[in-house]
């Protein structure tokens, strides 16, 4: 079944929005089994939203408008669509309840303007919206269905899930059609050399199938599976992550949305292990990222972007430093268990790096060198990383945080 989205407003076209909502709806129609054809943006223009409707409802059953169908003069999607299929817009009292019941929850007064929003085409159903004032409608045509939701993404979300989707899947007889994935995410080695190890996962037209997705120092491999029941999608996604995971061991670190620092963390609290970290080269990230997983493992984190605070959070002189310049990884050791002493935690980590040349095209090598500090010993890492500074410090701070993991993995929780 062929579908499209046209997502409404001018601010679309002017590069000031990033149209999230196209993503959101076409993740859900293709996890119900329908088949994107073409995504369309379109300013405010009543003339232009006629025309892209009009070319959509030729090529498409299903049409989802997303945007413009608020109170103000620019939003102009309804009185298009009424124009397109002919069905003059009709009052319903019933909206028009509704919205002033919103505004008087909200406690604002509600203006002449919204009661524009309590029209729909002639024969559409409303689509009731508890969440904000305009109210979503679905045209029944001869061709299909044409289905506008509101712009602002959590309205049009709800709308989607608890009302669009349910209606597509009866009306277009798809509730034996399920589509289930999961995501298995994976660092420590580039997306080319994972890719490698599963190729022959990754052929097309598979089911299940898989694909990967890279970001920088992050894979996700996403396995999708279609079945006629949800108990079957489970069993043919279960069957496949167990094949992935026997290729990638190790190096898959958590699935769907867990993030490393996530997974770090969470591993952290059930060893009983509190963890401060210090960074040079990557200026924060480390602890942004700790801070950001909200957990009470990660006790301090120290930021040291000059030669002068190392040494001075060392306590050694200049010559001092100058000197432990010349075994980094040394450096790297010292930063680790004087972090781990200051802030009496049980785990510390640094993060110590240097650019030491230029690759051109605005690239530079950085040496990077990374160490955890226990009360029983220390472990050492060296990576040369080159690229944009902004990404190697991303990928400096997944190393530092996959380091951790590894080491924590293989520790036994304390009493
Ligand atoms: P409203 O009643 O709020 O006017 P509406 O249906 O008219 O609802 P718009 O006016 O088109 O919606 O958009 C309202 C806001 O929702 C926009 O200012 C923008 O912040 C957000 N929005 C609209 N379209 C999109 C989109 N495609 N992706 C992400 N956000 C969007
Ligand atoms: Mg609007």
């Amino acid at each position: 079944m062929n579908a499209e989205i046209i997502a409404v407003g001018s601010e679309l076209l002017l590069g000031q929005l990033i149209d999230t909502n196209t993503s959101f709806i076409a993740r859900h129609l293709a996890e119900n089994g329908l088949e994107l054809v073409q995504t369309t943006s379109v300013g405010d223009d009543l003339d232009r939203i006629k025309k892209v409707i009009q070319e959509a409802s030729r090529r498409s059953a299903i049409i989802i408008t997303t945007g413009g169908i608020g109170p103000t003069e620019d939003d102009l999607t309804r009185e298009a669509v009424a124009e397109v299929f002919d069905r003059p817009l009709e009052f319903h009292p019933h909206l028009m309840e509704q919205i002033e019941a919103l505004f008087k929850r909200r406690g604002f007064r509600m203006s002449e303007n919204n009661r524009k929003q309590a029209f729909i085409p002639q024969g559409a159903r409303p689509i009731e919206n508890p969440k904000g004032t305009a109210p979503g409608f679905i045209v029944e045509h001869l061709e299909g269905v044409l289905i506008s939701l509101p712009g602002v993404p959590f309205e049009m979300e709800y709308l989607m899930t608890t009302s669009v989707l349910p209606y597509l899947r009866r009306r277009f007889q798809l509730e034996h059609q399920i589509i289930k994935y999961k995501v298995l995410r994976a660092c420590g080695l580039g997306e080319s050399a994972i890719g490698l190890q599963i190729k022959d996962l990754m052929k097309r037209d598979q089911n299940p199938s898989v694909g990967t997705l890279a970001s920088i120092g992050d894979i996700k491999i996403r396995i999708t599976a279609k079945a006629d029941s949800p108990v079957e999608a489970s069993q043919l996604i279960e069957e496949m992550e167990k094949k992935i995971r026997e290729r990638l061991g190790v190096l898959i670190y958590g699935v769907d949305e867990e993030t490393l620092q996530g997974k770090v963390s969470h591993e952290l609290e059930r060893k009983n292990l509190t963890l401060s970290v210090v960074e040079t080269f990557t200026g924060g990230i480390l602890a942004q990222k700790l801070a950001h997983a909200g957990s009470h493992a990660f006790i301090a984190g120290f930021v040291l972007p000059m030669d002068k605070s190392i040494s001075d959070f060392l306590d050694i002189s200049t010559d001092e430093f100058i000197s432990l310049q010349q075994n980094p990884q040394t450096l790297a050791d010292r930063l680790a268990k004087k972090v781990r002493e200051r802030a009496q935690a049980t785990i510390g980590l640094s993060e110590y790096g240097k650019v030491v040349g230029s690759q051109g095209g605005g690239e530079s090598r950085i040496e990077t060198y990374y160490s955890l500090s226990m009360e029983e010993g220390m472990l050492g890492l060296h990576h040369t990383l080159g690229g944009e500074l902004w990404m190697v410090r991303e990928r400096a701070s997944i190393i530092a945080l996959d380091m951790l993991r590894k080491y924590l993995l293989d520790l036994t929780p304390r009493e």
